[in-house]
């Protein structure tokens, strides 16, 4: 394993914070998997899922079983680790600029085409290749900016260090919540077995969630790319990517961390991302058993607002099925005693909610995921 370590630009304090990458087996065979922990730096059941990992993918690694490179970001944000104020970490946005950390990674394929039009061929081994010189060439070009902000060279490197892989996996967790898992449209299939995996409750789906999140930075691109150059020029979905949301911020357990590495591990070598042999440290994959959830639209997801500020009761928690026009929270305002019932539009299973029990008017206070698209434009949380 070899580690390295990236500089992030000095902010306006005298301080030079560093990322750290592991890099597991040999980058020469091409083959490459991508995991970052933590990019929401208070989101804490990622981190300990990479110590599971670093452990793991040392032994594999050992035992000569990696194919390729699989590189591992542990802790993906020093800056939002920073970001204490008044007891509480404050790791979801900079505060500098209050835009979240998960948000405005840049989005290639616009200037991705001109590049690629004179050199791809018939061949999407070739294709696929060009992309990949074309799209780290302009993250290097945008990374000898000598006006980027801290935050912007962090957000910069980690795409930087995955742009270029087969397979992404961007860890999270929500506040209370049951295991779910975002991906792009066309990844949809792929990503079946590793919601399964995961045992994972909902599988959500978009071709574009809006404000161009991490996992789709590395991944919609392929599909953009290959609509725009069609069946004469080829570009295959190269990169599976997928945000993994890991239940709650409470849920932070060594049993349950050490068996959401095996499942990432068990995707990574259904992917053939690590090689079979009796020295691999990982039980028999199997997915006999009966998925959780079925990919549904993120269109479909309805977040439940509150219509007034006040003590917030739950009826339903994560995991709960719910039904159309079901009580699934009131409010209660202190000062009118008015109590107000939200129910649910459409049928679905509630994944996750709110931590805080006291909310303001128009506040999102759970999310509920349906069959039915029905919603359109910027479809993820601030
Ligand atoms: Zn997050």
């Amino acid at each position: 394993m070899r580690t390295k370590l990236h500089a992030l630009q000095p902010a306006s304090a005298p301080i030079q914070r560093q990322l750290r990458s592991l890099h597991f087996g040999r980058a020469s065979s091409g083959r490459k998997a991508y995991i970052q922990a933590s990019l929401h730096a208070d989101e804490v059941p990622p981190m300990l899922v990479a110590q599971h990992l670093i452990t793991m993918l040392r032994q594999i690694d050992a035992a000569g079983l990696i194919e390729g490179e699989v590189v591992l970001v542990p802790m993906a944000n020093p800056i939002g680790l920073s970001q204490e104020m008044q007891g509480t970490l404050c790791g979801r946005f900079d505060l500098a600029t209050g835009i979240n950390f998960n948000r405005h990674y840049q989005h290639l394929s616009a200037a991705l085409i001109p590049l690629l039009e004179p050199v791809l061929s018939a061949d999407p081994v070739h294709n696929t290749v060009r992309v990949r010189e074309a799209s780290l060439s302009l993250l290097s070009e945008r990374a000898a900016s000598p006006t980027l902000t801290e935050t912007e060279r962090l957000k910069l490197t980690l795409q930087t260090l995955a742009t270029d892989a087969d397979l992404v996996l961007d860890l999270h967790c929500d506040t209370q919540a049951v295991m779910h898992v975002y991906t792009g449209t066309p990844l949809a299939e792929a990503a079946r077995p590793l919601a399964q995996l995961l045992g994972a409750q909902a599988l959500l789906v978009a071709l574009d969630s809006g404000d161009q999140p991490f996992d789709e930075t590395v991944s919609r691109s392929w599909w953009e790319l290959a609509a725009h150059f069609g069946p004469e020029r080829p570009i295959p979905l190269a990169c599976f990517a997928a945000t993994v949301e890991l239940r709650g911020e409470q849920q932070v357990d060594d049993a349950l961390a050490r068996d959401d590495a095996l499942a990432l591990l068990q995707f990574l070598r259904l992917k053939g991302h690590l090689a079979e042999g009796p020295a691999l440290p990982l039980p028999a994959l199997d997915l006999s058993s009966r998925p959780l959830c079925e990919p549904t639209p993120l269109e479909g997801v309805e977040p439940m607002v509150a219509p007034h500020h006040g003590i917030l009761l739950f009826f339903k928690s994560p995991g709960d099925e719910v039904s159309a026009g079901e009580k699934v929270a009131e409010v209660v305002d202190p000062l009118t005693d008015q109590r107000t019932p939200l129910c649910a539009r459409f049928a679905g299973r509630l994944f996750a909610r709110v931590s805080r029990r006291y909310v303001s008017a128009g506040m999102r206070v759970c999310k509920v995921a349906g069959q039915q698209a029905f919603r359109s434009g910027k479809l993820l949380s601030l």
